[in-house]
């Protein structure tokens, strides 16, 4: 699979440096250019060609930097592809989706509700710790995690490997159980959004630090697994990005805007 990093961040932030300016964006992955996970960013890292590819859109959860890029989205496919977008968790967050952004309200309702010809999405109800089969040949098994509101992280596989994404979350048990029986597991994603210094905000916000990180990472035991870490505020980045640089894990990558991972 390919994974290509749309946004690593827990929110947006324009960043000026020496060597210039650089984005921290909203989470956002694009798994073998056509499945999103997370669409905090989308819209605004993909080309309206690669946009067109996309047939599937897969939340953790409600968050609006979880899923601030789907109406940008929509505006942008509107008259312009012929199949629908499907949007995939579970059923509360499909129905919260629905009653606080796509109301008629905030914005126009584009999900097929009522058969409407013209609507972009269609949504599809996933069963915690069922598998369901995605229609690009990956399958993904939702699993509930420990966060402010009603959260899911994945299980995402196709033929050849396996991979597991936290969504946002605190300490948590039943993921990390899946992971250490899920065959052919080539890595793990997991949040970071606090340096060690804001763990009464990590606790109060139900995220984690790099040292709650290490905790959990640890439950799944495999110590060679690959670690790759996302969703830092942007504004604690670099402390954050020195405190994982001083953890005792062997592989472990801080995901940036544009990187591309193959596993
Ligand atoms: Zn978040
Ligand atoms: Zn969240």
């Amino acid at each position: 699979m390919k994974i290509r990093v749309l946004g690593a961040h827990g929110s947006d932030l324009l960043v000026r440096g020496r060597a210039g300016s650089t984005i921290c964006r909203s989470v956002g992955f694009l798994v073998n250019d056509e499945l999103v996970i997370d669409a905090g960013t989308l819209a605004s890292a993909l080309t309206l060609e690669e946009q067109q590819c996309v047939k599937h859109i897969l939340l953790s959860h409600l968050h609006l930097d979880h899923i601030k890029d789907i109406p940008p989205l929509v505006d942008n496919l509107f008259g312009l592809v012929d199949h629908q977008v499907v949007v995939s968790s579970v059923p509360s967050v499909i129905e919260g989706l629905q009653t606080h952004i796509f109301n008629d309200i905030v914005f126009p309702n584009f999900f097929d509700l009522q058969g409407r010809g013209n609507a972009i999405l269609r949504s599809q109800s996933l069963e915690a710790t069922k598998e369901a089969r995605l229609s690009n040949g990956i399958t993904v098994t939702p699993v509930l995690v420990n966060h402010t509101v009603e959260t899911v992280g994945f299980v995402i596989r196709d033929d050849s490997a396996a991979w597991i994404y936290s969504g946002d979350t605190h300490h948590t048990e039943e993921i990390w159980e899946v992971a250490a029986r899920t065959p052919n597991l080539k890595g793990v994603f997991i949040e970071v959004s606090f340096p060690d210094a804001m763990m009464d905000i990590a606790i109060q916000s139900k995220h984690l630090t790099p040292t709650l990180l290490v905790q959990e990472y640890r439950k799944i035991g495999k110590p060679d697994l690959p670690l790759y870490v996302y969703h830092m505020k942007p504004t604690v980045r670099e402390a954050i990005h020195q405190e994982i640089g001083e953890l005792d894990i062997e592989n472990v990558t801080v995901l940036k805007e544009g990187q591309e991972i193959e596993l």
